[in-house]
């Protein structure tokens, strides 16, 4: 009964308007820095692998809150512990046990990487990362890959290109070299071109913004190499890709960074974001040390997505972890098979995958909203680039019925 009336609302959400007449939202849409090209519908409930929205749809979810929802909707045991972390304060201002328990559970899945500092939003963590590694090695100079995102931290917004800079100051912008992904030449070129004017090199081995295209192996090992040789900190974001190993893909890379930042799965759906590091880097942030970093923030650590994002670690087991990601090379089989000849192709690595023109190293805008839109007419919720995840709800069925629709929803755009 309430979400028909949801579905019905009285009044149009797009047409909401201030006293002064401008909507109240900037465009109807503050959820990511994509938009999806047209006035957006609004979600109501969801419940497992399913959301509902304002205008009657029943969606199959893969986007997950931007794939933060490893456990789909409203999973009953991470709601039970986030509403009994909620029920005896929602936050307090000294530290409280419950992130001693996720701080546990996430770095005994890191066995490299020794302690551990909470934020509220994988934008802060890799934004403190940077400051730690700036602050440890006394140099300013930043290297992420071409077209890379890591939030919207300024230095996060180099990378993006010139309608990602504006705002950003020239000085901020000179910091940063952006390498080509993969071009291990260009990489080692830049490094040692000015070696000791660089504090970090900080990668996502799974770039959504380049394509999902993958990191090769050698291009990480050439970047862990010159790090260490050079005294720079390597930064591996994992705001997204941790899930798609019990040990992180940099687990599966077999490359352990200095300082590992994430975010996303790890806050059971709540917001959160976390600096893993090395002790001799962590050091930086530690207050009883004289002259540490400023780091903090009223809402980092709060009780309710440390215990949240608790429960979501322990039920992300590595059986779990295996099973999504098989259940994603499926998919992609399924999915590639039926498109290849109409020119597109599925990437991605595990639990992630992306349709993209075959080949293409950037997606167009136009194409991109084409294909969320005929994939949101079809039932399927992807992010608004396209990057569908998949979550544990899910079973084999579920996985081909989403392989199907997509498989759809890319003809539709390619015809
Ligand atoms: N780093 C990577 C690799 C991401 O994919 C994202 C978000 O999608 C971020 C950082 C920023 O995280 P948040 O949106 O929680 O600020």
């Amino acid at each position: 009964e309430d979400l028909a009336a949801l579905q019905n609302p009285a009044e149009d959400p797009h047409l909401r308007r201030g006293p002064r007449g401008f909507p109240l939202l900037p465009g109807g849409y503050g959820r990511s820095t994509y938009y999806t090209g047209a006035p957006s519908p609004y979600a109501i409930k969801g419940e497992g692998y399913k959301v509902w929205d304002d205008r009657g749809r029943e969606l199959i979810d893969a986007n997950n809150n931007f794939t933060s929802l490893i456990h789909g909707n409203a999973h009953p045991e991470i709601t039970e512990a986030a509403t009994k972390a909620l029920t005896t304060g929602a936050s307090w201002g000294i530290p409280n046990l419950y992130e001693w328990e996720l701080a546990e559970l996430l770095l005994g899945r890191l066995p490299e990487l020794d302690q551990v500092r909470f934020a509220n939003s994988g934008t802060e963590a890799v934004m403190s990362a940077i400051r730690i590694a700036r602050a440890s090695t006394g140099r300013e100079r930043v290297i992420v890959t071409k077209g890379g995102y890591h939030g919207t931290s300024e230095v996060a917004l180099v990378p993006g290109g010139p309608s990602y800079q504006r705002g950003v100051t020239r000085g901020v912008i000179d910091d940063v070299t952006a390498v080509p992904l993969n071009d291990i030449e260009f990489l080692r070129q830049a490094v040692e071109a000015a070696p000791d004017a660089y504090a970090a090199i900080i990668l996502d081995l799974l770039p959504n913004r380049a394509g999902l295209l993958t990191i090769t192996k050698e291009f990480v090992r050439t970047a862990r190499e010159l790090a260490t040789r050079y005294g720079i900190v390597l930064i591996i974001d994992e705001v997204i890709s941790l899930r798609l190993g019990y040990n992180g893909f940099s687990g599966e890379y077999g490359v352990s960074p200095d300082l590992l930042t994430t975010g996303k799965l790890i806050g059971g759906g709540f917001p959160v974001g976390a600096v893993c590091g090395k002790a001799e880097l962590m050091a930086e942030v530690d207050p009883t040390r004289p002259g540490s970093l400023p780091h903090g923030g009223t809402f980092s650590g709060n009780p309710v997505s440390m215990a949240a994002g608790s429960v979501a670690l322990r039920l992300y087991t590595d059986d779990e972890v295996k099973r999504l990601n098989q259940l994603g090379d499926n998919a992609r089989e399924t999915v590639n098979s039926r498109v290849v000849d109409a020119g597109w192709e599925i990437r991605g690595s595990g639990s992630l995958l992306r349709a993209v023109p075959a080949g293409a190293e950037k997606v167009d805008e136009h194409t991109q909203h084409k294909l969320w839109w005929a994939s949101y007419e079809r039932g399927l919720l992807g992010s608004p680039a396209n990057l569908l995840s998949l979550s544990t709800p899910m079973d084999e069925k579920v996985v081909d019925d989403i392989a199907d629709r997509l498989a759809d929803a890319v003809l539709a755009v390619a015809l």
